[in-house]
């Protein structure tokens, strides 16, 4: 598929991804497709991320820039260049504001570029949004959440609905959607108060004003997922929502041979024994305190269920013990793992997951359900979405049913057990295995997706020329 001008250039699309996995591994799928859409591709990003970005792009013809990180950001230990590296998430919001000291770096470079059609930059690099307007370049913000995660909050926002109760816990009806309920408790900090303010309150503003100057919303999801979530984005909210997704359907050059690594040796294992596997991870960034992760293994030791653990750091909470006692039946691993490669091996076949966008992704297109574990952000409406919506996953219950408190070993092992061995866990298999196969259809030639995103490649080189 080739998309030239009738000057047969190619249309030049500079990437610029947010510093944390779960914002850079989509837009490097991203990068791919473009490839393979005939675009030049530029991408940029800072030197302690650079490795990650060409490992993971081995062998593709695309242009990499990296711009020096900030020095002497306060919290920052030098050499931190990725929110998935920093010692706590309470120094984001200083990480984040810290990129827009790369603005004059970026600008600069970009002018010594051959022409370039748009920029794709995170929706955290809202300042990118100046540096397009400044150089007459057209900026597609990438936006890493659902549409109905979008949808439902600008709803409860516009409509006052956040201030109306005094108690947290007390549910409201949308007004655009109202058989949906929800409770301030559905949404992270600050939008949880009734009357959001603050510095990341502030931040993420100052995102969506800057995502409303842009040309466009590049979207990871796909239309048949959330139609009318989709339209009531593009009816309601500017730009418009390009939903291009979902990217994790892309193949990268493959990073390493697959037999290699233990877990999935492993997990073979487990297929020839015929013994279904859960697979539990919390993506890259969740903090989880020691006496959680004491209950998480309880819980899981209880089931009985066979099971692969993505333990982040030391995992301390874990006692020495633990992974002797269940190593019959159960793995704990402690390092960065392919979790596409994990999701898609046969015999796993439940996640236990904090609902991470890319995560819900990955699991609705390898066909595996979800036990629905958010922990912040929009992780807690991913996990309504997944579960009250889409229908492919339960929900983990907590102490005092708010929704991102702690949870027990007792409940965690009956719901762990309800989704692999249940009925309600066969109805959500079976349904996700329906919404795996739209998401490929989404993807293929003449899919949504697919379409979507030449029109949009289109449409900007056209209107450069
Ligand atoms: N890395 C990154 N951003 C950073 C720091 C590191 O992407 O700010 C990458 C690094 O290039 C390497 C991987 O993360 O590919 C592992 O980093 P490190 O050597 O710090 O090891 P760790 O102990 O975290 O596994
Ligand atoms: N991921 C991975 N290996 C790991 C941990 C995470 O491949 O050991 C990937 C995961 O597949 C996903 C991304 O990192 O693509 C995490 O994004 P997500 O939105 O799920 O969660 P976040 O980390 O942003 O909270």
């Amino acid at each position: 598929m080739s998309l030239l001008s009738s000057d047969n250039s190619k249309p030049h699309v500079v990437l610029f991804p947010f510093m944390s996995k779960g914002h850079t591994i989509p837009l490097l799928h991203l990068a791919r497709l473009l490839l393979d859409r005939g675009c030049e591709v530029t991408l940029f990003t800072t030197p302690a991320n650079r490795p990650y970005i060409v490992h993971s792009l081995s062998g593709d013809d695309i242009t990499i820039i990296d711009l020096p990180f900030p020095a002497d950001i306060p919290g920052i230990p030098t050499g931190i260049e990725s929110t998935d590296k920093l010692p706590s998430m309470s120094l984001f919001l200083p990480f984040a504001r810290a990129t827009k000291l790369m603005q004059p770096h970026f600008e600069k470079t970009l002018q010594t570029l051959p022409h370039v059609t748009c920029i794709v930059s995170d929706q955290f690099l809202h300042w990118t949004v100046e540096s397009a307007t400044k150089l007459g370049i057209p900026r597609l913000g990438f936006f890493g959440m659902s549409n109905y995660a979008n949808a439902l909050s600008r709803d409860a926002a516009v409509n006052g609905l956040l201030s109306l109760h005094e108690s947290a816990d007390e549910r409201f009806n949308l007004t655009s959607f109202p058989w949906i309920k929800l409770t301030r408790n559905d949404f992270d900090d600050p939008f949880n108060k009734r009357e959001p303010s603050g510095p990341l309150f502030d931040f993420i503003i100052e995102t969506i004003i800057a995502m409303s100057n842009s040309y466009g919303l590049l979207v990871n999801s796909f239309y048949e997922l959330e139609p009318l979530y989709v339209e009531y984005c593009n009816r309601v909210s500017k730009p418009k929502a390009f939903c291009v997704g979902p990217l994790c359907l892309t193949r990268l050059p493959k990073m390493e041979p697959v037999q290699e690594r233990r877990w999935i040796q492993w997990l073979d294992q487990k297929l020839e024994q015929g013994n279904p596997v859960l697979y539990v991870a919390f993506g890259s960034q969740a903090e989880i305190s020691a006496t959680q992760l004491t209950e998480i293994a309880r819980g899981l030791e209880e089931s009985n269920l066979s099971f692969l653990w993505v333990v982040r750091k030391s995992g301390i909470g874990i006692d020495d013990e633990f992974e002797d006692r269940i190593k019959e039946r159960g793995m704990v691993v402690k390092e960065w793992v392919d979790q596409k490669q994990i999701l898609e091996h046969e015999i796993v076949q439940g996640f236990l997951s904090h609902c991470g966008w890319n995560s819900v992704l990955e699991s609705i297109c390898a066909g595996v359900p979800i036990l629905a574990w958010p922990m912040m952000a929009e992780q807690l409406l991913n996990a309504k979405m997944v579960v009250e919506e889409i229908k492919i996953g339960l929900r983990v219950e907590t102490v005092n049913g708010s929704s991102n408190k702690f949870v027990q070993a007792e409940s965690l092992k009956n719901q762990m057990k309800e989704l692999m061995e249940g009925e309600k866990g066969d109805e959500v298999r079976k349904k996700v295995k329906e919404v795996a196969e739209t998401a490929r259809n989404s993807m293929k030639e003449g899919g949504s997706s697919w379409i979507t995103l030449n029109e949009l490649i289109k449409e900007i080189h056209l209107k450069n020329e």
